[in-house]
């Protein structure tokens, strides 16, 4: 089978696309708008406005990396593509934090689960935060439009056996389970969509938006850092960023200065909010960093008699939402069940133990499922989410305590996937938790969950999803923009990522990213060429 590489063609074709390191004297560029990011919300901002005949320069931190890239190596992927080396942390290092730092963000290295924005998510945000215009109806058509275009469809091949084990577990028990939507055309199976897809059967911002923004004469300079936006008036007057040098972490001490009639913030949660905060943009009710959420996730681990291999396939193809949204959207947090999957150098982080009890483990990694829970925060009053603030480099870094209503649901989401797991015929099932042993049964398990102690660095957390921090909102008291993205204060600034969500929402986030930002990206064209 061929492989298609727009990145490559479109270089040979003539691409106005700049490696940061190769930048050797300060310099000054002017667009009708400057996109800062290129993931999910970036990309298809770039993509859409550059259509609409404005000039657009996007601006990414992390490097190009395409389909050439792409070797299957875990080590080489983490440490190029991901923030902080694959090593970012909440400010307690008890949560770790995954997110894409490259050309397309994390949906280069996403594991292509594509849900809608929940309708009970859009309804509690427009009565809670008076975001009436997202209400689902209204979102249809938009949703419509980013399935098409990412090629949004479920999933058709059989699910390896690391997801059908969550089938089987949950048919046992009566409880319903879904076949997961992914964004791929023409995919190969592999399962090493987390460091780069090697076939670009993936189809994030890399493969379609990016492409759309350059083809339509979009400027992208990569290896670059935006710094601070320069406030002049009600105004950002441009933007001044810093070139990396070739190792991609180190400024090369190079700097640019972007001017634009409009900025748009893609940078991510954390990033966006760290960018505003580094920036001093107004803020008078203080509200940037503030309700940042992550769908905080737990997991265990089961040795199966048969072999899995739960490395391979699509990662994730089953879900199931029994418990999401059964407690009401504002009860008790409800979670979400998927599969992860489990490369060794990930395994081996994330696996509890040390020396031979870890070897013995790892060396059971064919025969092992993992389940886990995304937990949906930010719903209940005592669920406030985290806060993004700045370390003394002016790099940003995430504050989440996880609060006994949280800690409720993690034991909560225990129970649920130990059950699942040993329905589904576990021989033992071991939670990702410092004082969990391997359990033999369902009841021996069920038994011991109930007295381990939930804290953190007792459990093991991490999420893949980060949401909110320039949250949106009808009221500038409690929200940064409003529900175009436009911020509350600056008229030429809008944010369009993840980061604008005023609470999680309960499902993989980059589908609600693409829809919101089209959505918010036209309005923009609209108003820009008005
Ligand atoms: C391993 C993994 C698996 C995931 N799996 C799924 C999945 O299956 N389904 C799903 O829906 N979601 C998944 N996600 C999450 C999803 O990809 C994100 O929610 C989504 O991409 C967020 O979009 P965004 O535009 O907010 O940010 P991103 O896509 O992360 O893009 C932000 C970009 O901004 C850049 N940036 C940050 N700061 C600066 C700066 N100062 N200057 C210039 N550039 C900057 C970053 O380098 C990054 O490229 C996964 C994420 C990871 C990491």
């Amino acid at each position: 089978m061929s492989i298609t590489d727009r990145i490559a063609r479109g270089l040979e074709s003539g691409w106005k696309v700049t490696d940061g390191a190769t930048l050797t004297r300060n310099q000054t560029h002017e667009a009708d708008v400057v996109v800062i990011g290129t993931g999910a919300g970036g990309g298809t901002t770039a993509e859409i406005l550059a259509r609409s005949g404005l000039s657009v320069i996007l601006v990414e931190e992390g490097r190009l990396y395409y389909q050439k890239d792409f070797r299957m190596n875990e080590l080489d992927a983490y440490a190029s593509l991901y923030q902080e080396g694959m090593s970012r942390v909440t400010k307690d290092g008890a949560i770790s934090i995954l997110q894409g730092r490259c050309v397309g963000g994390s949906t280069t290295v996403n594991w292509t689960s594509s849900f809608r924005t929940p309708a009970p998510t859009l309804n509690w945000w427009a009565s809670r935060f008076g975001l009436d215009g997202l209400s689902p109806e209204a979102m249809k058509p938009w949703f419509d439009g980013r399935e098409e275009r990412h090629n949004i469809e479920p999933w058709r091949v059989d699910p390896n056996l690391n997801n059908d084990i969550l089938r089987q577990g949950c048919e046992k028990l009566g409880w319903s389970w879904q076949i997961i939507p992914r964004n791929v055309k023409g995919c190969w199976n592999l399962g090493y969509c987390g460091v780069g897809c090697p076939t670009n059967a993936k189809q994030g911002a890399l493969t379609t938006t990016i492409p759309g923004a350059l083809d339509n004469n979009a400027t992208l300079f990569h290896g670059l850092r935006a710094e601070r936006l320069v406030v002049k008036q009600d105004r950002i007057n441009h933007l001044t960023a810093s070139a990396m040098s070739a190792d991609g972490i180190i400024p090369s001490g190079v700097t640019v200065e972007l001017r634009a009639r409009h900025f748009v913030v893609a940078a991510s949660a954390i990033g966006s909010p760290g960018l505003l905060l580094r920036s001093d943009i107004p803020d008078p009710h203080e509200r940037i960093g503030k309700r940042t959420f992550i769908h905080p996730v737990n997991a265990t681990v089961a040795e199966m008699a048969e072999t899995v291999d739960p490395y391979y396939g699509a990662p994730q193809s089953i879900y199931s939402d029994q418990f999401n949204f059964s407690g009401g959207v504002d009860g008790p947090a409800g979670f979400k069940l998927e599969v992860p999957p489990l490369h060794p150098a990930m395994s081996a982080g994330v696996v509890p133990g040390h020396g031979a009890d870890q070897t013995l483990d790892l060396s059971r990694l064919p025969r092992m499922n993992s389940v886990l829970a995304l937990l949906r925060d930010g719903f209940h009053p005592d669920s406030p989410g985290g806060t993004v603030s700045l370390r003394g480099d002016g790099s940003p870094v995430l504050d989440y305590p996880v609060t006994d209503y949280l800690w409720r649901g993690l034991r909560e989401s225990f129970h649920r996937m130990a059950e699942i797991q040993f329905a589904a015929g576990a021989q033992r099932v071991r939670l990702m938790h410092l004082d969990s042993p391997w359990f033999s049964s369902w009841p021996e398990a069920r038994k011991a969950i109930d007295d381990l102690a939930m804290e953190s660095h007792r459990v093991r957390l991490f999420t893949a999803h980060q949401m909110g921090g320039c949250g949106m909102g009808q009221d500038p008291r409690e929200s940064v923009v409003n529900g175009f993205g436009e911020h509350h204060h600056l008229a030429n600034l809008s944010v369009h990522d993840a980061s604008i969500f005023p609470t999680s929402i309960g499902a993989n986030p980059q589908l609600s990213v693409y829809a919101l930002a089209a959505r918010n990206s036209t309005h923009l064209a609209g108003r820009l060429r008005g």
